[in-house]
């Protein structure tokens, strides 16, 4: 049902992008006046933003059909991820993009500094959903940070009186902070704090994943006892 629904969504979105979109004929067409710099430009520049992604959005699902006719049928009618991944909602690290993977290989939970606190349904529910129902194995679940994060920098940064939720959804990577205060106020730059804090929050994240009853049950049963984590370099970072 979900994926019938899913299948309509995006049938009308791309009907409202036929309506929306003018065609190149159009943008042609309508250029009686000399071409100047601003009309000259491709018709994909003019459109909103919403419409640009549409328009891409069917660029890509054409291509996909182009590449295999079948191709949407299948992923219709399997998801068998391999992977659970646990990452930041930072727009630079997209798991699938820098893993490689094609859509349905890795499910996927993101939030402002891959955290999986207990606390979190939404994490929590996605861990259950992932290892009882899709079979992911608990050694492929994958909590991953980056290097450079807002969210560690706040925990950091930020007075923990702010009064935004913000600040309040980062306040197990402030605890992480408070518990790993002196090795982190003997490193000589504010960045090496940074990037140590970084690095001991996945590893934080990771022990609440590994200590859930979903993901301990699991192990035991299979005799797992492997859980990852790791840390994405990005360079550049501001
Ligand atoms: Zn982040």
């Amino acid at each position: 049902m979900l994926a019938q629904d899913f299948r309509r969504l995006a049938m009308n979105q791309a009907a409202i992008a036929a309506m929306k979109e003018p065609s190149d004929d159009d943008a042609e067409g309508s250029t009686d006046t000399e071409p100047s710099p601003v009309n000259a430009r491709p018709a994909s520049m003019d459109l909103d933003p919403l419409s640009r992604l549409l328009r891409k959005n069917k660029a890509w699902s054409a291509a996909r059909a182009q590449e295999d006719p079948d191709y949407f049928n299948k992923l219709l009618n399997q998801q068998a991820p391999e992977y659970l991944w646990i990452g930041c909602s930072d727009s630079r690290v997209p798991a699938n993009a820098i893993l490689g993977l094609a859509p349905g290989e890795v499910f996927v939970q993101r939030n402002v500094g891959n955290q999986a606190t207990h606390t979190d349904l939404n994490c929590m529910s996605c861990l259950e959903y992932a290892v009882k129902e899709l079979k992911v194995r608990v050694r492929n679940i994958i909590v991953c940070g980056h290097y450079g994060c807002g969210a560690v920098k706040g925990a950091l940064k930020l007075p923990s009186k702010t009064t935004n939720l913000v600040n309040c959804w980062i306040s197990d990577i402030r605890q992480c902070r408070n518990e790993h205060r002196s090795e982190l106020m003997a490193l000589p730059t504010l960045e090496a704090q940074i990037d140590r804090l970084c690095e001991l929050n996945v590893l934080r994240q990771t022990f609440h994943v590994a200590t859930t009853s979903t993901a301990g049950a699991a192990s035991y049963r299979s005799r797992m006892d492997a859980f990852n984590a790791y840390m994405n370099t990005m360079a550049n970072d501001t």
